[in-house]
C-alpha cells in the first residue's frame, strides 16, 4: 500500500505519519524532517534548502523531486509520504516516477484543519520543540504557501479518485482511528 498524507501546517501529519507508518508497517518519509537534519548537518542538500525552509517557503521543485526520486529508489513499495508532493508540479513528478517503475499510488488522506487552530498549534508546538519555521510570521507564509500552491492539489488527486478527507480538528488518538479505518478499507480493496 502505497499513501500520501496531504494537509496544512500543523494539521498533524508528522505526528500520524509516526504512528500510521508502524501501524501498517509502511516505510516514511517526512520531507521536512530530511530537510531539517540535512540543515543540521550543513550538507550540500541542507545549505540549498536552508533560506527557504527557514522563511516558511517551498523548496525548489528539482530539489525536492531528486530528493524523493532518490528515496524511492531504495524504498520501492508500501511507503508513506508526508510533505510529498506539495505542488501540482511535484505530484505530475511523483507521476512519473511511479510510471517508470511501475508502481500505484493508493490513496492520498487529506488532513483537514481550521486555519484559527492551525495558528494554534504551531505556536504551541514553536514552545516545545523551539521549531526556527515556528513564529507568527512564517507560519502566515506557510498557510498561505499551502493555500496558493498545495491545495490544488486537493482537486488534482479527487480527480483521479483517490482523495479521502479526514477531519483532523479531532484529538490525536481520534484522528488516528480515523486514518486506521480508512486505510483498512483502501486495503481491503486493494486485496479484492
Ligand atoms: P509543515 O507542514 O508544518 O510546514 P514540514 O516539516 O512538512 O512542516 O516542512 C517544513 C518546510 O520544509 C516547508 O515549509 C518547506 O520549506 C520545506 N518542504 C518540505 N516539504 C517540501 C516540499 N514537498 N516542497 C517544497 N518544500 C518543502
Amino acid at each position: 500500500m502505497n499513501i500520501i498524507l496531504l494537509g496544512p501546517p500543523g494539521a498533524g501529519k508528522g505526528t500520524q505519519a509516526e504512528y500510521i507508518s508502524k501501524k501498517f508497517d509502511l516505510n516514511k518519509v517526512s520531507t521536512g524532517d530530511l530537510f531539517r537534519e540535512n540543515i543540521k548537518n550543513n550538507s550540500p542538500l541542507g545549505q540549498k534548502a536552508n533560506e527557504f525552509v527557514n522563511s516558511g517557503k517551498l523548496v525548489p521543485d528539482q530539489i525536492v523531486t531528486d530528493m524523493i526520486n532518490n528515496w524511492l529508489i531504495s524504498n520501492t513499495d508500501n511507503w508513506l509520504l508526508d510533505g510529498f508532493p506539495r505542488t501540482i508540479n511535484q505530484a505530475k513528478s511523483l507521476n512519473q516516477i511511479l510510471k517508470s517503475c511501475n508502481q500505484i499510488l493508493n490513496s492520498v488522506l487529506l488532513i483537514s484543519v481550521p486555519n484559527n487552530m492551525l495558528v494554534d498549534r504551531l505556536l504551541e508546538r514553536q514552545k516545545i520543540e523551539k521549531r526556527s519555521d515556528d513564529n507568527m510570521e512564517t507560519i502566515q507564509v506557510r498557510i498561505n504557501t499551502y493555500e496558493e500552491e498545495t491545495k490544488p492539489l486537493i482537486t488534482y488527486y479527487q480527480q483521479e479518485n483517490i482523495l479521502s478527507e479526514i477531519d483532523g480538528s479531532q484529538s490525536i488518538s481520534n484522528v488516528s482511528i480515523s486514518i486506521e479505518k480508512e486505510l483498512a478499507n483502501i486495503k481491503k480493496k486493494i486485496n479484492n
